[in-house]
């Protein structure tokens, strides 16, 4: 947190400025009498010397007058010592200006084996030496001084908890969004539903006349990445009205009575302006249930939270601004603030089903070169679960993947190998041909021998070896689109789909053998059957919801974490769950037992090619035994 580490800077302050001046204080002794060893006053040396100009000095090399000289400051002050002939010879320290380190004087002191020093600048002389000294805090203190100073004047940068609550309101204001319901795709409803709102905008007569109160809020809730920011701004774009946005967190502050004044601000600001448009990102971090959580909640956020309302009352409906927010966990949202007159209007932004994809991938590809035989309707059928972000994301990472290969036109390639990398991470270095090699082959040929096997499963899409994020070796499946209920059936073949990598691992390389590497695997299993048994009612113990409601305390409703389960049944539910893991493993076991044979020769296959496609594994592996054919519901994309 920056501002706490400025604060805590600050404080620490004068303190610093005591120390560092007492320890310039005690450590000089040029400043003060110290007590020497012996117990006299040492006093400060006087080092009163006189002066003589360049030329003098000169004059007084080439009498033979000098016998060393001592060079200052880069060059620009010297000491000499010079002996005075009137005076019996006697030794004077001279003090000379230089016009800057001449290499003409240095040989000619050379020359007449005058004997110098040239000293670097700090330490011209015990008074000097003491203000450098004392220069370095001193210009940290300012410049702490300085940052401070400036970062409070600047509107919206950090370093308004210095200024206890007086802050300028940080939010960001656009006078004209520029984008329009055009650029939104894929969220034909959320749209339908907005579309009044611009109206309201636009011509809030036409509703005032006949006396109809307008809406003042509007809550756009939905998963990260959908578009609520865009639609928000489009609704300002098509209206024509400036947008103000801040974003939830931003509200709240250190200190209690920053937030709400900058909700003050911030409907100040957006009165003067209307119509206009609020939008308030993320409200779900002021917006949360009060008095939840433990020790009575946050003061600042209650407080913002009260003040919010308090505004969104103190305005009539017709005063032309209209609030828009974005949440993706409506559930913890403040009952007070989907009052009517406030968040009455909730629009839901859901992640686009295939044709949203292909409407959004229209949108975003429009300033993208596309190869010909390169069809959107392709890509959006392999981008299941993608959001509008995703997809704005998958087109662009492909855009520079073509660039880097020094291609013309986005082709196929790019794209799966940008669809890849946001699914799984980044591509690794591939494993040299050796034991884990082999294991790792093993594991992912036994993932996709069971889902090719299992009638119910996902048929493969590919096989690989080479690394990618976390994973050291991965099997892709294409998942039917957008199905929205799974049978039991498809859970179970998913269950052992995940158990195919260790059952590999376990009939191949032997019980003691097994690896880390199913981890992943097993942990998903394990959610998988427990769902199954609590969530979905698919065990013997009957279609009852047994799931323990355990949200977080500080971030649910409700105060404590209720558990309406008995111990005695959640000892049944680990043992279906138990039972179900361990039957599904035997079943997967079995069918890698029994296809030994084609498994060795898809893992020399992989381990060659290092990566086998779903068709060719099919192919290969219905040498050996034969594969039920899937059925898929392929949907249609006709609009
Ligand atoms: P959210 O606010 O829901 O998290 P954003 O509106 O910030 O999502 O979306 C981020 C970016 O993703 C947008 O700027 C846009 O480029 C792209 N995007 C998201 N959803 C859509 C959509 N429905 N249509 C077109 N582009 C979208
Ligand atoms: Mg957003
Ligand atoms: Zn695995």
């Amino acid at each position: 947190m920056n501002q706490r580490w400025r604060l805590i800077a600050l404080w620490l302050l004068p303190v610093g400025m005591v120390i560092i001046l007492s320890w310039q204080v005690f450590n000089s002794p040029g400043l003060s009498g110290k007590p020497s060893s012996d117990g006299t006053i040492v006093q400060p040396v006087n080092t009163a010397v006189s002066r003589m100009s360049y030329g003098r000095f000169l004059d007084y090399i080439n009498a033979g007058r000098v016998t060393s000289v001592d060079i200052y400051d880069g060059g620009r002050n010297a000491v000499v010592e010079a002996v005075d002939p009137d005076l019996d010879n006697r030794v004077q320290k001279i003090r000379v200006d230089l016009p800057g380190l001449a290499p003409e004087l240095v040989n000619k002191l050379k020359d007449e084996g005058i004997s110098f020093d040239i000293h670097p600048p700090k330490t011209t002389s015990p008074g000097l030496g003491i203000l450098g000294n004392l220069l370095f805090p001193l210009l940290l203190i300012g410049g702490l001084v300085l940052l401070a100073r400036r970062s409070n004047s600047m509107p919206g940068g950090p370093g308004q908890a210095m200024q206890f609550g007086k802050t300028k309101a940080r939010f960001a204001m656009e006078a004209e969004t520029g984008v329009k319901f055009d650029d939104v795709a894929g969220v034909a409803e959320a749209k339908q539903d907005l579309q009044e709102v611009v109206t309201f905008l636009k011509t809030p007569e036409r509703f005032t006349s006949v006396g109809a109160q307008i809406p003042k809020g509007v809550l756009l809730v939905g998963p990260p990445g959908t578009g609520k920011t865009l639609l928000a701004k489009a609704i300002a774009g098509e209206a024509g009205v400036p947008f103000f946005s801040l974003s939830g967190s931003e509200f709240v502050e250190m200190f209690v009575g920053v937030g709400a004044s900058r909700v003050r601000d911030l409907f100040k600001r957006a009165k003067e302006t209307s119509p206009c448009l609020i939008f308030i990102d993320e409200i779900d971090a002021v917006g949360r249930q009060r008095g939840a959580g433990i020790g009575g909640g946050n003061d600042e956020r209650e407080q913002t939270l009260n003040q919010l309302l308090t505004e969104m009352d103190g305005f009539e409906g017709n005063s032309g601004i209209i609030i828009i927010a974005a949440t993706n966990r409506p559930d913890v949202l403040d009952s007070a603030l989907m009052r009517p007159g406030r968040f009455d209007r909730q629009v839901m932004v859901d992640a686009p089903d295939i044709k949203g994809r292909l409407s959004i991938l229209k949108v975003h590809s429009k300033n993208k070169k596309l190869s010909n035989n390169l069809s959107l309707e392709n890509i959006a059928r392999r981008t299941p679960g993608f959001t509008g972000a995703d997809l704005a994301n998958l087109l662009n990472e492909a855009a520079i993947l073509t660039a880097r290969r020094r291609k013309e036109s986005i082709t196929l390639s790019e794209i799966d190998a940008a669809v890849d990398r946001i699914i799984a991470g980044m591509e690794g270095q591939p494993l040299t041909d050796g034991r884990s090699k082999r294991l790792i082959a093993y594991h992912e040929v036994g993932h996709a021998l069971i889902g090719t096997l299992v009638k119910d499963h996902d048929p493969v899409q590919k096989v690989t070896v080479i690394p990618r994020g976390q994973a050291k070796g991965l099997t892709w499946f294409s998942p039917d689109d957008d199905q929205m209920l799974v049978s039991r059936a498809q859970l179970k073949a998913r269950i052992m789909g995940a158990l195919g990598g260790r059952a590999a691992e376990d009939v191949i390389f032997g019980r003691e053998e097994v690896t880390t590497g199913a981890g992943g695997d097993i942990q998903q299993v394990a959610s998988m059957a427990r769902q199954m048994v609590t969530k979905f009612g698919m065990s013997d113990l009957g279609p009852v919801s047994l799931e323990g409601d355990s949200q977080e305390v500080f971030l649910g409703r409700d105060l404590m974490t209720r558990n309406d389960i008995s111990d005695a049944i959640s000892r049944q539910i680990d043992e279906k769950v138990r039972d179900m893991v361990k039957n599904c493993y035997e079943e997967t076991r079995e069918l890698v037992e029994k296809n030994r044979e084609a498994m060795d020769n898809l893992v020399e296959i992989l381990i060659e090619k290092e990566t086998i496609d779903g068709d060719e594994f099919t192919e290969v592996l219905s040498k050996y035994t034969s594969i039920p054919t899937k059925e898929r519901t392929i949907p249609l994309l006709n609009d």
